[in-house]
C-alpha cells in the first residue's frame, strides 16, 4: 500500500503517518518527489487498511498496491526512476548505449574494444571478469586479472564500466571495480546474491531469467530494493522459446510492459537475444523504437577469435554507424542520447 502526500503536506504531517503505521507493526519506505510524498507501507495490508490513513492531515490518497512486488512497482514513485552512473544517467527520456567485448581475455582486446566503444559513443563499457558458461570447459574469465583490466579500460576512457558477479562471495570485490554490478540471467533468482547486491551502494543491472516471467522478474528486482538498493536497471535478454533460429526469443513487449508496471528503466541485450551478428542491429533499433532506455551491444576487436560468443559481436567498425541509427530512432520516440561521461571519480568514493 502507498500513502501519496499532498504538495503542502508538512514534515511532522508525514512523520505522523510514519508513527501510525509502524504502532500498527509496518515499516516505511519514503520517496520524496519535487511535487507530492510517497511513504510506502510494507506489512499486514489488511491492517492497514483499518487505520484512518485517508482522512489524516496531508494525506492526499491512499493507494492498494494490489501486486506483489511494492518498492519497485509504479504506484511508488512520482516519476520513473533514473539511475546515476558516473556522469551518464539511465532511465526516463534519455538513451544510453552500453558497449564493450563479452569477456576481458587479455589487456589488448579488452582496451582495444574500450576505445572503439568509447570512439563511437557510449556512454557505458562491458566486459567481464567471471563467466557463467553452459560448459565447464569454456572459458571463464580471467576473475581477479580481469577486474584490474576493467579498472584500466574505466581509467583511460573515463566511462563507467557494468561486470558480472557470479556468487555472493565476489560482491565486495566487485563492487569495489565496477559502476554497475550486473546479475546474468542464470541468477536472477539466486536470491541470497540479489540480497547481497542490494546491501552494497552500486547500482545493479538485473537481467531476466532464460524462462522467467515479467512478474517473477520484478519479484527478483524487489529483493534488491528490499535491502534499501533502489538503483535497479532491468535488461530483457530474450527468453526461452520453441524458436530455434536465434539464441533465445528477445520479448520486447516486455519494455511497455515493464514501463507500465514499474518505475525502474529497463534496456535491451541485443546481442544476448539473438546470439548473431546481423540480428544486433536491427534488434537494437527495435529497442529504440520500442521506447527501450538504452541497449548493451557485444563487441570484439576479432569477433573470430573471441574466447566466448563470438558470433554476436559487432566489430568496432560496425558499432558507430549503428549508434547513430539508435540515436536517429530515440530521438523519433522522444528521447535523447545519455550523457557522455566527463571522468569519473574513483569507485568506492
Ligand atoms: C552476458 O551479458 O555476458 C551474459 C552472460 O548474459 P546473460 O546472463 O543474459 O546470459
Ligand atoms: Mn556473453
Amino acid at each position: 500500500m502507498v500513502v501519496v502526500m499532498g504538495s503542502t503536506a508538512t514534515e511532522e504531517q508525514i512523520q505522523a503517518v510514519v508513527d501510525l503505521v509502524e504502532e500498527a507493526g509496518g515499516e516505511t519506505f519514503i520517496s520524496r518527489g519535487k511535487n507530492r510524498t510517497i511513504v510506502g507501507l510494507l506489512g499486514d495490508t489488511e491492517r492497514f487498511m483499518a487505520l484512518p490513513l485517508p482522512g489524516m492531515p496531508g494525506v492526499d490518497q491512499v493507494i492498494r498496491v494490489g501486486k506483489p512486488y511494492k518498492l519497485v512497482a509504479a504506484e511508488s514513485r512520482e516519476t520513473p526512476s533514473v539511475v546515476h552512473v558516473g556522469n551518464t544517467t539511465i532511465g526516463r527520456d534519455t538513451f544510453c548505449v552500453i558497449a564493450g567485448p563479452c569477456a576481458i581475455e587479455t589487456e589488448d582486446q579488452a582496451m582495444t574494444a574500450a576505445r572503439a566503444a568509447k570512439a563511437a559513443g557510449a556512454h557505458v563499457l562491458r566486459g567481464d571478469a567471471y563467466k557463467h558458461r553452459t560448459s565447464p570447459y569454456a572459458f571463464q574469465g580471467l576473475a581477479r586479472r580481469g577486474l584490474e583490466i576493467l579498472a584500466q579500460m574505466r581509467a583511460e576512457t573515463g566511462l563507467p564500466v557494468v561486470t558480472e558477479v557470479l556468487q555472493t562471495s565476489d560482491v565486495e570485490v566487485v563492487a569495489s571495480y565496477a559502476d554497475i554490478i550486473r546479475i546474468g540471467a542464470r541468477n536472477m533468482q539466486n536470491f541470497q546474491l540479489l540480497r547481497e547486491v542490494g546491501r552494497t551502494h552500486r547500482p545493479v543491472m538485473l537481467k531476466r531469467g532464460l524462462s522467467a516471467t515479467i512478474e517473477e522478474w520484478l519479484m527478483a528486482a524487489e529483493y534488491i530494493a528490499q535491502q534499501g538498493n533502489e538503483d535497479i536497471i532491468l535488461c530483457e535478454r530474450g527468453i526461452r522459446t520453441f524458436e530455434p533460429m536465434t539464441r533465445n526469443t528477445l520479448d520486447v513487449s516486455a519494455v511497455p510492459i515493464v514501463h507500465n508496471l514499474s518505475h525502474l528503466p529497463i534496456i535491451i541485450d541485443p546481442s544476448h537475444s539473438s546470439g548473431k551478428r546481423e540480428l544486433v542491429a536491427p534488434l537494437a533499433l527495435a529497442a529504440a523504437a520500442v521506447g527501450a532506455d538504452g541497449v548493451m551491444i557485444d563487441i570484439h576487436p576479432h569477433p573470430e577469435t573471441a574466447l566466448c560468443d563470438g558470433p554476436q559481436a559487432l566489430t568496432s567498425e560496425e558499432l558507430p554507424p549503428l549508434v547513430a541509427e539508435m540515436s536517429l530512432v530515440a530521438q523519433a520516440v522522444g528521447r535523447s542520447m545519455a550523457r557522455t561521461s566527463r571522468g569519473l571519480s574513483a569507485v568506492g568514493e
